[in-house]
């Protein structure tokens, strides 16, 4: 089914830009206080990964170097992957040495891979300052192809209740390095280099900002490090194989949209704003309605590329046939799709999953009204019960070994 384009919007695009504006400013304000530590090694070495190509010529200039040299180790980082100088053939043995003597091409460290019955394989990535994160590779059920779910920040503010990670505090954003370098890293995992070019198939096919953390409340390091990736001399993925999950940052909704154009995919899970306030608390200040007229705005979707409606299905609390109809009414007029996604039990959640009855019959009526609704399974169940356990494990087990050493 095609789904008609929405009417024009209620208020005018450019009183929707200036109303934003002021919010934009405060949110990138409160950003800059979680800001990442400066790429920088212990014996001063500068990170070359998630440098912008501008920057990388800014850096080989400050060490007298012409700023042409910045396509070559693009090039050698970027699409060969290589993080040893002296590997990079193309370039002089004097020069490999003063690169060296200067910069590191770094990756995240693996504190933890666990690989799942069924595939998934989880990262914990430690950064260097001692934080860590988790990115997840979720490989296709059919095809030699599969999703990286990477995380944005280090813990939440959001606390939507339903989120084991919500309960995580927020340490800090992670920069554009620490970004780029969990999808590095997890090809590297899988020997995903080169790059593969054009139309070749790639294993590590898409990106997913679903990880831990709300990426629009991380928007410069993400959007740095999503422009490199999609930079067509380097990983080269298209943006039409990144997808931001928001839980509705909308002021920041417009600038993701014109800047970066990447699918958009929008934690919604309830229907009505006394619900959502309460699961989603971000709703308290950007209401349903707000939320669904960002999407309407979203220049992605006014090329017929669907916007994604995450829905968790929590027995008893948002899985009632009513509310699948109304779903329904807030997404017309969109091209969507929506994942029914059954509530993954964590320690200390009183929610349960909806019945296999009530998924049914909620994937049946978005289905009825022309739209996908496939029923989302968790994956890797046998290695991680719920997204945000690995960092909870790993730090408990810090928690006990300073405790054993008195630390
Ligand atoms: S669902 Fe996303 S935004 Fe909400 S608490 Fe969890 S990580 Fe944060």
């Amino acid at each position: 089914m095609t789904h008609p384009m929405p009417s024009s919007s209620p208020v005018s695009s450019d009183a929707v830009n200036a109303l934003n504006e002021s919010e934009r400013r405060r949110i990138e304000a409160k950003s800059a206080l979680f800001a990442p530590p400066t790429p920088v090694t212990e014996d001063g070495r500068r990170e070359l990964v998630g440098l912008s190509r501008e920057e990388l010529a800014e850096v080989l200039t400050e060490i007298g170097e012409k700023p042409f040299r910045a396509k070559q180790l693009w090039h050698w980082i970027y699409h060969q992957g290589v993080t040893d100088f002296s590997l990079m053939s193309t370039i002089a043995k004097p020069l490999q040495a003063k690169l060296e003597k200067h910069f590191i091409v770094g990756r995240p460290s693996l504190t933890t891979q666990q690989t799942s019955r069924d595939d998934t394989r989880k990262f914990l990535f430690r950064f260097r300052d001692g934080q860590e994160a988790e990115t997840v590779y979720i490989p296709d059920r059919r095809e030699d192809r599969g999703a990286v779910c990477i995380s944005s920040q280090v813990g939440c503010t959001l606390s939507c209740t339903f989120c084991h990670t919500g309960t995580q505090k927020l340490v800090r954003n992670l920069g554009a390095a620490e970004i780029v370098g969990q999808f590095m890293a997890a090809r590297d995992s899988y020997g995903e280099w080169p790059s593969p070019k054009g139309d070749t198939p790639r294993l590590l096919s898409t990106i997913v900002l679903m990880g831990m953390g709300e990426p629009l409340y991380n928007y410069e390091n993400v959007a740095k490090a999503m422009k490199i990736i999609m930079d067509g001399e380097g990983i080269a993925l298209s943006r039409r194989r990144i997808t931001l999950s928001t839980s509705g940052v909308v002021p920041m909704m417009d600038r993701c949209g014109d800047e970066l154009g990447i699918n958009l995919a929008i934690s919604l899970h309830a229907v009505r704003n006394d619900l959502r306030d309460q699961l989603v608390p971000l709703n308290r200040k950007y209401p349903i309605e707000e939320l669904m007229a960002a999407c309407h705005r979203y220049p992605a979707a006014s090329n017929s590329r669907r916007i994604t409606f995450e829905y968790i299905m929590i027995r008893d609390v948002n899985d009632s046939d009513a509310e699948a109809r109304e779903l329904v009414r807030l997404i017309r007029g969109l091209p969507a799709k929506v994942n029914l996604i059954p509530f993954n039990p964590w320690p200390g959640s009183d929610f349960r999953p909806s019945t296999r009855e009530r998924l049914a019959s909620f994937a049946q009526i978005v289905m009825d009204a022309g739209y996908a609704a496939p029923i989302r399974m968790p994956r890797g169940k046998d290695i991680l019960a719920a997204c945000g356990q690995l960092k909870t494990q790993s730090e408990r087990k810090r928690q006990a070994e300073s405790r054993n050493t008195g630390a």
